[in-house]
């Protein structure tokens, strides 16, 4: 059925239409035309007839068989097709009827040449006002008009006039340049018909024109505009499924084939762009899925759509419970991932929480497309437990002694330094000792150097726990516990924040002590010990230092095994 939604029947319409219109104004004009040409052809046999008639009647007259004329007449309205037939006198009144004529003729030549007729009247056919008649009368020429005539329908009539010539002067004296009329009224039923068939055969062919047309114009517009339409129409609803491979045959060079063409190029190019796009994904995806370190990305719902396997390795959850309970919970404190997700914003690093036995590094933000719009958020969790554990181990080792296990001089250095600032800052006590095990060289010597280790060693031990140990005289906070440290050689240090020169005396003496009672392998060593405390004296911590190694050097004057006390 017509669809006014479809292109072919649209175009089939507005070319039905136009063609249509166009075919019937051609045969409006030729129908007419016919209609014009049948009625001129009939106007010129009816002329043809009247002249005839006329010639005869003349002829007749002048062979002097007036006579018979009234007898010719009636014959001619005999004829078949003919509603009226006379021949008239000027006047309108039907002649060769009453006698007239033949008494002014007899008369007038003086003899009874025509033979009187029985007395009639003469029918008055044309009234002697009619205008037709006057015109005929003035300008010697023919009259033809159309009329309808109740009970015959449309007529012709022709009235043709006779002239008078010298010849019929001779018999008629009037001298009038037209002698009589003859009416011709004919029906026009015949020529009708002839009209009627005209038109019918003229909309018979604009049928089948038409008809023509609009097939042919169906299979032209068909072929050429609606199938192509139809086939990148059909090949865009395949590619809107998604199926980019599809392709239009391009037949022509016309619009329709260019936008084929155009279309082939773009689908084309879309198709490798998501071919890219798909190589791109499952790169991204087999990067996800392998990594060692957990992905969990959320939509712009905040659903859970994505998580890795490593994802639930670290953190200890199932990938249910993980989509589950979202983002926020991964590790059971929403507030704390809200806040790296926000944080990230002011371009924050990861944050550090330990969960579940083990130290995460999370890094958290709101993903963003093109536009700007928010498209979720993702979270990356990285089990960073050795790794601190390492970092740690490498400060320790960085800062310790290997033989000793006490602080290396860099710590030593590093601390004097500091705790040299802050005493001065806040105006508190803050001594060093400083010790240097006796006769070292000869032991080594004596047991061997495997042993002087072991030896320093357990002076180590000795130094770390006298350090650490809680003074019962000191004001020592119990953070600010001595720091044992190996100063170099068999050389070592305890550094005293916030003790006095006395009390880190105290200290000192207490380790010479715990040193000369300590047996390794059956031996025993002694250590002298120079004892400094931080005064206005001091420009900077090695003055301290100075003055530690000056009361040792007086120490080791003094005999050894002994503390003495620096400025
Ligand atoms: P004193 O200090 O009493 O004057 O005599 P000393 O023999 O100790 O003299 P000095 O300080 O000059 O000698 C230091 C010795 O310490 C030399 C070296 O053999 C020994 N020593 C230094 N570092 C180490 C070490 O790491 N291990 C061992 N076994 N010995 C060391
Ligand atoms: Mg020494
Ligand atoms: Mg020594």
């Amino acid at each position: 059925m017509f669809n006014f939604h479809r292109i072919g029947h649209r175009i089939l319409f507005v070319v039905g239409i136009v063609v249509a219109l166009g075919l019937a104004a051609v045969i409006l004009l030729y129908a007419n035309q016919q209609e014009q040409s049948i009625l001129e052809q009939n106007e010129r046999s009816l002329v043809k007839v009247t002249q005839s008639v006329s010639a005869g009647l003349k002829a007749v007259m002048l062979k002097g068989y007036a006579d018979v004329a009234h007898v010719y007449g009636k014959r001619l309205r005999a004829i078949k097709g003919t509603v009226d037939y006379r021949i008239l006198r000027i006047d309108g009144r039907e002649a060769f009827i009453d006698n007239e004529t033949t008494l002014q003729v007899n008369q007038s030549s003086g003899s009874d040449r025509f033979k009187l007729r029985p007395e009639l009247t003469a029918e008055q056919v044309i009234a002697p006002t009619d205008p037709r008649l006057a015109q005929l009368l003035a300008d010697q020429k023919r009259q033809l008009f159309y009329d309808v005539m109740p009970g015959i329908g449309s007529v012709v009539t022709v009235l043709e006039p006779v002239l008078a010539d010298r010849a019929c002067m001779e018999c008629h004296k009037s001298g009038a340049a037209v002698r009589g009329v003859i009416k011709l009224t004919t029906s026009l039923s015949t020529v009708e018909n002839d009209i009627r068939d005209s038109w019918l055969m003229s909309i018979g062919m604009v049928s089948v024109g038409v008809l023509f047309i609009f097939t042919a114009v169906y299979f032209i517009a068909k072929r050429s505009v609606v199938n192509p339409i139809q086939a990148v129409v059909q090949a865009m609803a395949v590619a809107a499924k998604g199926d980019l491979s599809v392709k239009i045959p391009v037949t022509g060079n016309d619009e329709i084939s260019r936008m084929a063409e155009s279309f082939n190029q773009m689908s084309g190019q879309l198709g490798q762009l998501y071919e890219g796009l798909q190589d791109e994904q499952n790169k991204l995806t087999t990067i996800i899925l392998g990594s060692n370190e957990g992905i969990v990305v959320t939509d712009p719902n905040n659903n859970v759509v994505l998580v890795n396997p490593a994802a639930s390795e670290i953190l200890g959850k199932s990938r249910e419970r993980i989509l589950e309970e979202g983002i926020l919970m991964l590790v059971d404190d929403p507030e704390w991932m809200q806040l790296r997700i926000t944080a990230r914003k002011h371009n924050e690093l990861a944050g550090v929480i330990e969960f579940n036995g083990r130290i995460l590094s999370i890094e958290a933000s709101t993903t963003k497309g093109t536009s700007g719009h928010i498209t979720g958020s993702a979270a990356i969790v990285r089990d960073v437990t050795e790794e601190t554990r390492l970092a740690a181990e490498l400060k320790r080792l960085a800062v310790t002694d290997g033989l000793t296990g006490l602080y290396n001089r860099r710590h030593f250095d590093e601390v004097m330094e500091s705790e040299f600032k802050r005493a001065r800052r806040y105006k508190t006590h803050f001594s060093v000792i400083l010790l240097d095990i006796d006769y070292f060289k000869n032991f080594n010597d004596t047991y061997g150097h495997d042993c002087g280790d072991r030896v320093l060693k357990a002076i180590g031990v000795v130094l770390r726990d006298v350090a650490a140990r809680q003074w019962p005289e000191s004001k020592v906070h119990a953070s600010k516990v001595g720091i044992a440290c190996r100063y170099g050689g068999e050389e070592l240090t305890i550094v005293l924040p916030e003790l006095s020169r006395a009390e880190a005396a105290i200290v000192a003496e207490t380790a010479r002590r715990e040193i000369a009672e300590l047996r390794v392998d059956g031996m025993q060593v002694t250590a002298s010990l120079g004892v400094a405390e931080c005064s206005e004296s001091h420009q900077q911590a090695s003055d301290m230092v100075v003055s530690a190694d000056e009361a040792l050097y007086r120490a080791k004057e003094a005999g050894r095994n002994c503390v003495m006390l620096g400025h």
